[in-house]
C-alpha cells in the first residue's frame, strides 16, 4: 500500500504499475542489509523519464504529482518492494577497498509488461552500513549530471543503466558549501558489479561466490548454464561485453573517469557516472577527474583499465574454473590475454563505419591511425571531425584545407571508390557513416550550463531543451547546429572537475 496521496488515500501498486519481484534479496543475507531509505522533508520532482517510465509499466500520470516524488524520494515504499542496500567491495585507483551501496537503497526489481527485469535504485538515499563517513546523501547537480549523461548514452545506443527522475529533497548536503539534496532514481538491468564478486570471494566462501555467478548466468547469461564450464564461459562473456562497451565509449570520445571495479557492472552496461565526459579536441590523455593525477582513467589507457580490472574479476572465479588451483589460474590467464584482441575487433569494426567502410582492407589500420594522429596534432575536435567527414561537402574551416588533411582525405576517397567497385554505391557509406558518427553529444560546455541554470537559478528549461537534443544524436539537420558546434577555447576551459 502507498501512502503518497494524503494519510488516508491509498493507491495500490498495481494502479501505478509497479510489479516487484526481489530476487536479490532471496540470495544469502550477507550479501545486502535490508533498509529503507530514510525520509527526506519536501520532496519535489524536478525531472522525470516519461518514456522509460512507460517502458517499464509505470502509470505517468499517478506518478507525475506529489504521491511520485514521495516514492522517487524513498519516502514511500512501494507495495512488494524489499529495499535494500548491496555489500560490494572494489579496486579504487588500484587499491582495495571494502565498499557497499553507501548511499543508495536498491527498491527491488521492477518486471515490465514484456517481462523484462530491472533494478529500481535511489541514489542518495540516506546512510546504510556502508556509508563509513559519509552523509548517504547526493547533490542536485551530480545527479542531474547522471541522469543527462546516461540518457545521452542510452540514444547513442551504448549500453546503459537509465535515469528515471531525479527529485529535490528540500533538504541541503554539505559539500564544501552547502547544497541543494537530491535523490536520482537509477533503472538497471543489475548492479552487480566486479566489486561484488570481489567482496564475496574476500569471504572465502566456495560456496558463496558459486551462489553470486549462478545468479548473474541465470539474469545476464542464461543461455550459459548448460556450457561444459558455465563459469569459464561467464569470465568470456563478461568480458566480450566489455569490450564492445569499451570500443562503444571509445568511437564516441567518452571518458568514463573512474573506472574503478566497484564502478564495472557484469551486465556490460555503463555505470555510475561521475566525474564523466565526452572529449572534445582528440587527445588519448584526456582526463576529467580531479582526483586522477597519473591518468590512470584517461580516454586511451580505458581499455587498459578494463582489461586489468576483468583480471581482478578473473581471479574471484578461480574456485570456480578447476578443482586444481593451477589449472584454473592458467585459464583465467589465458582468458585475459585474449582481452586486447577482442576489443580490437570492436574498435576497427567501429572505426570502418566512422569511415564508411564496409569491406576490410590491411591498410585500414594506418589510414585510421593517421587521421587520429592528425587530431591530436592539430588539436581537432574528435566528434566535429567525424561529422564533418559526414556531411555531404567538407565545412569550410581553414583546418580542412591544410595539407596533411587533404592528403589522408585523398588516401580515404580512394579507399571509399575502391570499395564502392567492389560492393556497394557510395550513399550506402553515408548512410553508414550517419548512424556512426553522433551530430550531437552531450558537450561538457553544454552541460555545465545547463546545470548551472538548474541549480544557480532554478531553471531547468535549459537542461530540458538539451536533453530533447540529445535524444537524436544522429540528426544532421541543421535543426540543433547549436548543439554541433564544439566548444570555443574560453568553453573549453570552463570545464568541470566535479566529485559526486
Ligand atoms: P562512487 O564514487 O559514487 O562510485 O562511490 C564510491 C563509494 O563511496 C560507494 O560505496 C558509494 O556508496 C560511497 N559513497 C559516495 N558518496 C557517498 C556519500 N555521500 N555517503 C556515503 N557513501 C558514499
Ligand atoms: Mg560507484
Amino acid at each position: 500500500m502507498l501512502g503518497g496521496k494524503g494519510s488516508k488515500g491509498t493507491i495500490k501498486a498495481t494502479d501505478v504499475g509497479w510489479n516487484f519481484d526481489n530476487s536479490y534479496s532471496r540470495l544469502p543475507e550477507s550479501f545486502y542489509a535490508r533498509l529503507n531509505p530514510a525520509p527526506v522533508r519536501s520532496p519535489r520532482i524536478v525531472v522525470f523519464n516519461q518514456s522509460l517510465a512507460e517502458s517499464l509499466g509505470l502509470n505517468t500520470e499517478a506518478l507525475a504529482d506529489d504521491s511520485g516524488a514521495a516514492v522517487f524520494a524513498g519516502n514511500v515504499i512501494p507495495e512488494g518492494a524489499e529495499p535494500i542496500a548491496q555489500a560490494y567491495a572494489g579496486h579504487q585507483f588500484g587499491h582495495f577497498t571494502m565498499l557497499g551501496d553507501g548511499r543508495a537503497i536498491l527498491l527491488g526489481e521492477q518486471i515490465t509488461p514484456s517481462l523484462d527485469r530491472f533494478d529500481i535504485q535511489l541514489k542518495g538515499a540516506g546512510q546504510t552500513p556502508f556509508s563509513r563517513s559519509g552523509d548517504g546523501r547526493a547533490a542536485l547537480g551530480p545527479m542531474l549530471r547522471e541522469y543527462i549523461i546516461s540518457e545521452a548514452m542510452h540514444a547513442l545506443g551504448i549500453p546503459t543503466t537509465r535515469s528515471l527522475a531525479v527529485v529535490m529533497t528540500g533538504e541541503p548536503v554539505l559539500r564544501e558549501t552547502a547544497l541543494f539534496g537530491a535523490i536520482l532514481t537509477r533503472v538497471a538491468t543489475s548492479h552487480i558489479r566486479v566489486g561484488t564478486f570481489e567482496y564475496i570471494a574476500s569471504r572465502s566462501h566456495r560456496e558463496e561466490i558459486q551462489r553470486l555467478a549462478d545468479y548473474t548466468l541465470s539474469r545476464h547469461y542464461p543461455g550459459l548454464i548448460t556450457a561444459d564450464n558455465p563459469y569459464l564461459a561467464l569470465l568470456y562473456a563478461v568480458m566480450e561485453r566489455q569490450a564492445s562497451l569499451i570500443a562503444r565509449w571509445l568511437l564516441v570520445g567518452f571518458i568514463h573517469g573512474v573506472m574503478n571495479t566497484d564502478n564495472m557492472a557484469l551486465s556490460g552496461e555503463t555505470i555510475d557516472y561521475g566525474p564523466c565526459a565526452f572529449m572534445d579536441a582528440y587527445d588519448p590523455a584526456t582526463v576529467f577527474s580531479s582526483i586522477d593525477y597519473k591518468g590512470r582513467y584517461a580516454y586511451g589507457n580505458q581499455p587498459h583499465i578494463a582489461q586489468w580490472n576483468l583480471a581482478r574479476f578473473a581471479e574471484t572465479l578461480l574456485p570456480l574454473l578447476h578443482t586444481d588451483q593451477e589449472q584454473a589460474v592458467a585459464k583465467a590467464g589465458e582468458a585475459i590475454e585474449t582481452f586486447p584482441a577482442t576489443f580490437q575487433r570492436y574498435w576497427l569494426s567501429g572505426m570502418r563505419a566512422k569511415l564508411g567502410l564496409f569491406t576490410e582492407e590491411v591498410g585500414d589500420i594506418t589510414l585510421i591511425e593517421t587521421l587520429l594522429k592528425w587530431m591530436q596534432t592539430h588539436h581537432a575536435d574528435y566528434t566535429h571531425t567525424f561529422r564533418a567527414l559526414t556531411l555531404e561537402k567538407l565545412p569550410d574551416e581553414p583546418l580542412f584545407h591544410e595539407a596533411a588533411f587533404i592528403d589522408w582525405h585523398t588516401h580515404w576517397q580512394l579507399r571509399l571508390e575502391h570499395q564502392s567497385k567492389a560492393t556497394k554505391p557510395k550513399n550506402s557509406s553515408r548512410s553508414l557513416m550517419r548512424s556512426s558518427n553522433p551530430a550531437i553529444i552531450a558537450r561538457n560546455h553544454r552541460v555545465e550550463e545547463a546545470l548551472e541554470a538548474a541549480v544557480e537559478r532554478s531553471d531547468f528549461t535549459v537542461m530540458q531543451h538539451l536533453l530533447t537534443a540529445l535524444k537524436t544524436p544522429f540528426d544532421h539537420s541543421p535543426q540543433h547546429t547549436d548543439y554541433h558546434t564544439p566548444p570555443t577555447p574560453s568553453e573549453s576551459a570552463y570545464r568541470t572537475f566535479c566529485g559526486t
